[in-house]
């Protein structure tokens, strides 16, 4: 579908990914099935709900808690836990 190419490049919006303090999140996996707005206990993520974009994104990352119940309940992989190592940097 030409149109839909036509939108996606004008509006430069590529895979997303993004992460707060603990989790990250990868736009190309989501699934928009919305389960991780409704079990997240801080209101981290919100909808992008558009034609050609539906999936969550991560609106205030701040306030995660690291409890991990988005990555439990996202059964498509696009939610995944950081792991830090001892040094206290990200092992990706
Ligand atoms: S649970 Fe996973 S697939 Fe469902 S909206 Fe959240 S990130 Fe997307
Ligand atoms: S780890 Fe917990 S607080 Fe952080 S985004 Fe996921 S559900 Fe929300």
């Amino acid at each position: 579908m030409e149109w839909v190419k036509s939108i996606q490049s004008s509006t430069r919006v590529k895979s997303r990914k993004s992460e707060t303090a603990f989790i990250k999140f990868n736009s190309s996996k989501c699934k928009a099935c919305w389960n991780c707005i409704d079990v997240c206990p801080e209101n981290v993520f919100v909808k992008m709900n558009i034609l050609v974009h539906k999936h969550v994104l991560i609106r205030k990352g701040k306030d995660c808690i690291g409890c991990g119940m988005c990555v439990s309940i996202c059964k498509s992989g696009a939610l995944s836990r950081i792991i830090k190592n001892e040094a206290g940097g990200k092992n990706e």
